[in-house]
């Protein structure tokens, strides 16, 4: 650092003390400039000049430095952002023209990825979550913010599996930013899950914000209904969400009284399912495994809503399904109702269409950002809205009536903001141009003298020569003057006393008046003042418009949840769907059901429809065997998404269905990439088990897909039928569940397991060819047609007839490394083949400890050793 500082530098560094983990943009003039660490960094993260202030020093006495243009800093800022950075904004609190000494500056705002506000920086059909986590010894909460909106919850959690209540929650909302109490940053699980399972920025928010005195009295300051003391549990929830909004108010440093409500979750009773992150993932609800991408998952099928606020909610009601019946059916019947009308559904589509995001626009004029623009855009979103309440009148079904009553359309709010405010503004409210005339006199007043300023001179002219009866009377305007009359050599005489002489020339005389002096003033200032008359009304406007805003949240969530509800009918109308029957009955009954997206994907095939008939009785667990590529995963998941989405409240792939609510989904399916957190598939494999055996409960659906395949045979098929056993039992769990597997050896269990049904997935033969049928029928698979399918996959020739060679061995009881057919045969005298499989017999009993071997295992051992004779 060099040794004089400049009073500016003073300020930068102390400004920079005061936000020390944040990159600090200091506007000077037009730029925002940074120095020092920021510059270095912000100049390789941005690609920017490294330059430097006081180049007449040496090269280590200069201040490293970079900038941006002020008017393109947005479009910088999410860049950072994007990278994982926050940004403080320090600007010019007072007019450099005009300021004495060193211009007054202070930081504004802090932007932080979980903050964002600007349309420019946020992804439209999705919210922007920033949530807080407090934990202690008696418990831990959650609360979630999406500070664009307004929403704003709480969660406590205070039972034996807190963590992985919290981590789902997590899951379901995936915020961007995550700011921890001390106990909760200490918990490395939980910034491990964070960071790097949810790509989360995590910081430590210190414990005194999130303290139960604190917490309250900053959310009192926006929440009205705060719940009252007392109940410790609760009192959690509030410490985590005071914690939340101090953290905000601290970054945002304006009014947040968009977030107007609270509303606090009870982990215990919940609303909707919880989904594990795996679950969430295996099924594809909003992304792709692969690829991470909407094309391909739920979403992409279900989304065809016309709004941002409906793209966003149909994202949420996708993440959380609900479990009560009367809910769903709520939804099921409005879908229904917008099913059967087609005409009136594409009316509102239409209606829909053109409603603009009134959730964020009314988010950015409360906290004072919004500009002519937004205000226009609200009004226009709201012009919409009597047209959907006319058109929501005849119906009576399900959700819609208590839609229609929640959309007011605020006629008098619309009325204020078309009268006052131009329909298509100008981008900035700062230079005028955007007050309709008429709506306030002065403007009008002020306008006109603009652009008749010459109209005034013309006619103070022709007064004065009236008056004076100087015929060669002319008003003038000079830089030096301003305005003057002037008046011939030969008329002098004629000049009244009021004229004051300015200047005398060789033919005439220059003059001014006061009243000629106080019009020039009217037309110098017009603009001046026009501009900050204009900016004064525009936010007058914007104060009126931001205290309505609970009701202008109210009216975007019923146009959000109409959105998604037509969006649901018109791809049930366009798919052919069914409106499934929901109740809490033990039944999953589906005819003819399909996969959703597979269906959307196949491009040359039909896809062949499945039935499913499973219940709390009899048919309790399915077990599903079948070559690979036959479609038992595909089958598996379609009944997952057809449960989930008629508990979301949509209509259903089927001709029927009948879904007795499930509590929960668990999925293990396929082989995890989560090698690059450092275990082996086989480990990440039994830990998704675990968890799920733990978690599930007889009201759960299980989809179990492969399981033991990473570990040996042996060791796999006892593992496999030892959770299928426990799947089945209704002591321990009785979970409806769908087991795929390869080991042909579990289908012994129907029959032995009450409520166990083999089916598999047909397949035949034909010229060494397979074909599938893609049809699920009852009983196991008779064989597994591998060879077949890998000649399929274009395993050369040569390998698939000596693969079919070894399998015909195989079959006829000899060992895989026996000699080759071709091969020279042994000679006489030598062990035969025959006696080779008992000696294996001997010798894998003398290896086995009968001490450390399950009731399971002992079964399993003679099952393999009689294979083997
Ligand atoms: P498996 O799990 O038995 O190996 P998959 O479920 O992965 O098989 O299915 C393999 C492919 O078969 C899928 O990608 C899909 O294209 C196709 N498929 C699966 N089920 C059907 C079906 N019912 N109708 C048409 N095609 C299907």
């Amino acid at each position: 650092m060099p040794a004089e500082i400049t009073p500016m530098m003073r300020q930068y560094i102390e400004m920079k003390e005061r936000h020390p983990d944040c990159l600090l943009f200091f506007r000077l003039g037009d730029f925002y400039e940074m120095f020092n660490e920021d510059a270095k960094v912000a100049s390789k993260e941005l690609e920017l000049t490294l330059t430097s202030r006081d180049r007449s020093k040496p090269a280590d006495e200069r201040t490293p430095m970079c900038g941006v243009p002020y008017h393109s800093a947005d479009a910088y800022i999410a860049r950072l952002i994007a990278k994982g950075y926050k940004v403080a904004i320090c600007e010019q609190m007072e007019d450099p023209a005009t300021a004495k000494g060193l211009v007054d500056r202070d930081i504004i705002r802090i932007v932080t990825p979980g903050t964002l506000m600007d349309a420019s920086m946020l992804e439209e059909g999705r919210n922007n979550y920033i949530c807080a986590v407090y934990a202690d010894s008696t418990g831990a909460a959650l609360a979630v913010c999406d500070l664009s909106t307004g929403e704003f919850s709480a969660t406590p959690y205070t039972d034996s599996a807190r963590d992985e209540h919290l981590f789902n929650d997590l899951g379901a909302y995936k915020p961007r930013e995550a700011v921890l109490s001390d106990g909760a940053f200490a918990d490395a699980a939980l910034t491990d899950f964070l960071t790097k399972k949810l790509e989360c920025r995590c910081e430590n928010g210190g414990e005194a914000r999130f303290r139960p005195d604190m917490a309250r009295e900053t959310l009192s300051r926006t929440i009205a209904d705060l719940p009252g003391e007392g109940d410790a549990v609760r009192d959690l929830a509030v410490q985590a969400a005071g914690g939340l909004l101090s953290y905000l108010y601290e970054t945002q440093k304006t009014d947040l009284s968009h977030i107007a409500a609270l509303t606090i979750h009870s982990s215990a009773s919940r609303p909707s399912m919880e989904l594990d992150l795996t679950a969430r993932r295996t099924l594809e609800l909003t992304e792709t495994m692969r690829g991470k991408e909407k094309k391909g998952s739920l979403l992409w099928v279900l989304d065809k809503t016309k709004t941002a606020m409906g793209h966003r909610l149909i994202r949420t009601w996708l993440e959380q399904p609900l479990l009560s019946p009367v809910a769903i059916n709520r939804r099921l019947e409005a879908v229904k109702a917008l099913v059967d009308d087609p005409i009136a559904r594409d009316e509102i589509v239409l209606c829909l269409r053109e409603i603009t995001d009134l959730e964020r626009l009314i988010g950015r004029i409360v906290y004072g950002t919004a500009g002519g623009r937004d205000l226009a855009a609200l009004a226009a979103g709201l012009g919409r809205l009597p047209d959907l309440r006319a058109l929501l009148e005849p119906f009576s079904a399900g959700l819609l009536p208590t839609l229609r009553q929640e959309l007011d359309d605020l006629a008098d709010l619309r009325g204020l903001i078309t009268s006052a405010i131009d329909d298509d503004p100008p981008f900035s409210v700062r230079e005028g141009g955007f007050i309709r005339a008429g709506y306030n006199a002065d403007v009008d007043y002020l306008r006109n003298i603009m652009t008749n300023g010459k109209g005034m001179v013309a006619e103070v002219e022709a007064r004065e020569k009236e008056k004076t009866g100087i015929k060669s009377l002319k008003v003038g305007y000079n830089k030096v003057f301003g305005y003057y009359i002037e008046v011939s050599k030969s008329y002098y005489d004629q000049v009244p006393d009021t004229y004051i002489r300015k200047q005398t020339l060789a033919n005439c005389e220059r003059y001014i008046t006061q009243e000629l002096k106080d019009m020039e003033h009217t037309i110098l200032s017009a603009q001046d003042r026009v501009v900050a008359l204009e900016y004064q009304l525009f936010c007058d406007v914007r104060e009126k418009t931001a205290q309505r805003v609970q009701e202008v949240q109210r009216s975007a969530r019923a146009v959000a949840a109409l959105d998604v509800l037509a969006s649901f009918a018109c791809v049930a109308a366009d798919n052919h769907y069914c409106m499934p029957v929901v109740d809490l009955s033990d039944k999953l009954d589906i005819e003819e059901g399909r996969h959703p997206v597979v269906e959307k994907m196949l491009k040359n095939a039909l896809f062949v429809p499945n039935d499913t008939h499973m219940d709390g009785g009899e048919n309790l667990v399915a077990i599903i065997t079948g070559p690979n590529m036959a479609g038992k995963s595909t089958y598996m998941r379609q009944v997952a998404l057809i449960a989930l989405m008629a508990q979301m409240g949509s209509f259903v792939p089927a001709k029927s269905a009948h879904i007795g609510i499930v509590d929960r989904v668990f999925t293990r399916i396929g082989a995890s990439d989560d090698l690059s957190a450092g275990q082996s598939t086989f480990m990440v494999e039994m830990t998704e088990v675990a968890e799920l055996l733990k978690n599930a409960t007889s009201k759960s659906l299980l989809i179990l897909d492969e399981i033991g395949r990473g570990t040996s045979t042996y060791d796999g098929m006892s593992i496999a039928r030892a959770v299928l056993e426990y799947c089945a039992d209704r002591k321990r769990l009785g979970a409806k569940t769908l087991f795929a597997t390869h080991y042909h050896e579990i289908t012994c269990l129907e029959g032995q397991i009450p409520g166990v049904k083999n089916y598999n997935i047909a397949a035949k033969k034909r010229k060494g060819d397979v074909i599938f049928l893609r049809k699920i029928v009852r009983g196991g698979a008779d064989q597994s047609y591998g060879v077949e399918v890998a000649k399929l996959a274009g395993v050369p020739e040569r390998v698939i007839t000596r693969a079919r060679e070894i399998l015909e061995e195989l079959e006829n009881g000899q060992g895989p490394c026996a000699v080759p057919a071709a091969a020279p045969k042994a000679d006489d005298g030598q062990i035969s083949l025959a006696d080779m499989g008992g000696g294996q017999v001997l010798d894998r009993l003398r290896m086995v400890d009968i001490n450390t071997l399950t009731p399971i295992e002992a079964m399993n051992l003679i099952y393999e050793l009689k294979q083997k004779l």
